[in-house]
């Protein structure tokens, strides 16, 4: 199948591209530059947009990356009586491309041994994350 000139592939596995239009480089985001993609994309809601926005005050505020807070750390603030839930947000947002695992997880001592780190990433959505693509909601 040839998909869409932009490359869009419906199912959330769209190439993330680079400046140049460069498919399959993964670029991180701002934390800011995230967070307002994130809280305008309406395919995000509820728990994955919480545990979206949460992970973003993790990451480095200017490149998007060194993002690994633990997982029962999120679990704690978010009051989730286990990381389970957590972890399950965790896989949506990056099946659906809001998150890079980087394959890399930290190996320093410490409470964040063993977690993954992980990159802000903003996804190709066929919408734009300008707040046009919000639905209407009405009262
Ligand atoms: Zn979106």
């Amino acid at each position: 199948m040839r998909g869409r000139p932009d490359g869009y592939t419906g199912n959330g596995t769209r190439p993330t591209r680079d400046a140049t239009g460069t498919p399959g480089r993964v670029i991180p985001r701002p934390v800011n530059e995230y967070r307002r993609a994130l809280r305008k994309c309406p395919d995000v809601t509820g728990s994955n947009l919480t545990v979206g926005l949460l992970m973003a005050e993790y990451a480095d505020y200017f490149t998007g990356m060194d993002c690994f807070p633990a997982q029962k750390t999120l679990a704690g603030e978010l009051g989730f009586t286990t990381s389970r839930q957590v972890r399950t947000c965790l896989r949506w947002l990056e099946a659906v491309g809001w998150l890079h695992d980087t394959g890399t997880t930290v190996e320093s001592d410490g409470p964040h041994r063993g977690s993954k780190i992980y990159w802000l990433t903003v996804p190709d959505c066929p919408h734009r994350h300008d707040g046009s693509a919000l639905p209407v909601v009405r009262d």
